[in-house]
């Protein structure tokens, strides 16, 4: 249960002692309470060092949490930029029927551009666009 290796030392304020042990020299601090621990009060897992187990499952909720988080987050990201990229796909759609329209109605009704100009013209004149 015990790991002596101190993989993960976080930093102790110099000369602190253990809670438990007070004789003893701190070198860890629970990642969870932040009390310091001597060498025989630490225990490493590799979410770093802790107290008891019950700090180490507090902060491996909290991380498994987290990782469920940014893994959601993760994928919403994905999810926006696939339904931006349909926006823009159904838009540049759009714009080429709408040329496509304007290209055949020129080529089915030469006048009928002549007749809008010219139904329009007067308008624009009055609004002061055209002179
Ligand atoms: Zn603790
Ligand atoms: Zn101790």
């Amino acid at each position: 249960m015990f790991n002596f290796a101190q993989e993960q030392p976080l930093p102790t304020s110099k000369g602190s002692k253990c809670l438990s042990h007070p004789d003893e020299e701190a070198v860890n601090k629970c990642k969870s309470c932040r009390r310091p621990l001597c060498v025989k009060c630490s225990i490493v897992k590799p979410e770093g060092v802790f107290c008891c187990d019950t700090c180490w499952n507090k902060v491996k909720k909290f991380q498994d949490r987290l990782a469920t988080i940014q893994t959601k987050a993760t994928e919403f990201d994905k999810r926006e930029a696939s339904a931006k990229k349909k926006t823009r796909l159904i838009y540049i759609v759009v714009v080429l029927l709408l040329i496509g329209c304007c290209c055949w109605l020129f080529k089915a009704h030469p006048d009928l551009f002549d007749t809008a100009i010219k139904t329009v013209t007067p308008y624009l004149k009055k609004v002061g666009i055209m002179k």
